[in-house]
């Protein structure tokens, strides 16, 4: 079943599969989100099932009311109510310690959980009209990049889920930002569209963890989900750095050597550089003069390169001054962390 988002009435049915313990996905502002009820075990069950998602890998439990937060939360750190006065509802997810209402199945074992209120105004709607808090990580199967569109989750998850809200295409392109309160100075686990900047002029000094920053596999990244391969295109994708003119002499002479070696070459490029390609399937991400664009079509473009069946792929990097760290962190990740300075 494929639905139209703003049809109240299938907002309530799809309300309807979650109270009896199904799974819908529906749009956020960030990417697509495959929901079930947070309080069922055997919902969470499900999500690890379509997804194929390991089950140590803990859920986001999605809210509509600042109430329900208080509702599942052992103790409320002092930075949740000034950060979600601030970016709530937002791209911003808040780990808090839980307590017992919320199952250990959604929190993959640990005290804790993640929490989000949605500003999407269809998300917000069907988890009202649920009447239940919605667990649900991104509606792809593991792996592979998060959906943008509705026809991503359909193409990952048609058969295995009970309903998709289709919203269209979603607006930022990345997961949210997660930042951890259940200790101490409060911790980014997971950039996003919220910057380090952004939360420290509202709670003060913020640390981002070393495990997401660090290239030594030793250094674990606190959330589950970001220590396991991810986002991964089929082909192989390379980060090609420095300055414009020599990252494009470099994927020009690399594409040359992949297509004469008869392998199937893929390039991401910019408005600014698309001009400069002229071999290979090139796709343009967007202009680095607006980095909201490059975000919002990451995963589409690496999905399109499946598609499209290349078997080596050349990216530009894209550190761009305000989420550059949360397009980078993604794009290493898709890449395996294979970059080259030129
Ligand atoms: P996704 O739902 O695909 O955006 O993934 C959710 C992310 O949140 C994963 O990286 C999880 O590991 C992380 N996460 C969820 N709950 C917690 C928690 N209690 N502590 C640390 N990380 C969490
Ligand atoms: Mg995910």
């Amino acid at each position: 079943m494929q639905d139209t988002a703003n049809d109240v009435t299938l907002l309530e049915e799809a309300g309807a599969i979650i109270r009896e313990g199904g799974l819908v996905a529906f749009p956020t502002e960030t990417v697509y989100g495959l929901g079930g009820d947070a309080m069922n075990p055997s919902a969470s069950a499900k999500i690890y099932a379509a997804k194929g998602r390991p089950s140590d890998n803990p859920l986001i439990v999605h809210i509509w009311d600042f109430s329900q937060l208080e509702e599942i939360a052992s103790e409320l750190p002092l930075e949740a109510k000034k950060l979600s006065d601030a970016f709530w509802p937002g791209p911003l997810t808040m780990i808090v310690p839980k307590n017992d209402k919320i199952p250990y199945e959604t929190t993959g074992g640990l005290d804790t959980v993640a929490v989000r209120m949605p500003s999407h105004p269809v998300a917000k709607e069907f988890i009202r009209l649920s009447g239940r808090m919605i667990a649900a990580p991104s509606a792809n199967t593991s792996g592979r990049p998060s959906p943008t569109k509705a026809e991503h989750v359909a193409h990952d998850l048609d058969g295995k889920i009970d309903a998709i809200i289709d919203g269209g295409s979603v607006d930022i392109g990345l997961e949210s930002t997660i930042v951890d309160l259940s200790e101490g100075i409060p911790t980014i686990l997971r950039p996003g569209y919220i910057t380090k900047a952004m939360l420290e002029e509202v709670v003060g000094e913020v640390r981002i963890d070393p495990g997401i920053l660090s290239e030594n596999e030793k250094v674990r990244p606190k959330a589950p989900g970001m220590r396991y391969k991810h986002y991964a295109p089929k082909g192989d994708l390379t980060i090609i750095n420095g300055q414009q003119d020599a990252v494009v002499a470099y994927i020009n002479a690399a594409t040359e050597e992949a297509l004469a070696a008869g392998k199937r070459v893929g390039i991401v490029a910019t408005e600014e550089t698309r001009a400069f390609y002229n071999r290979g399937e090139v796709l343009t991400i967007g202009s680095r003069d607006d980095e909201d664009s490059i975000a919002h079509n990451l995963y589409g473009i690496l999905r399109n390169f499946d598609e499209l069946g290349v078997e080596v792929i050349y990216s530009e990097s894209f550190s761009t001054p305000r989420i550059g760290q949360a397009i980078m962190n993604r794009l290493f990740k898709a890449a395996g962390h294979h970059m080259i300075d030129v």
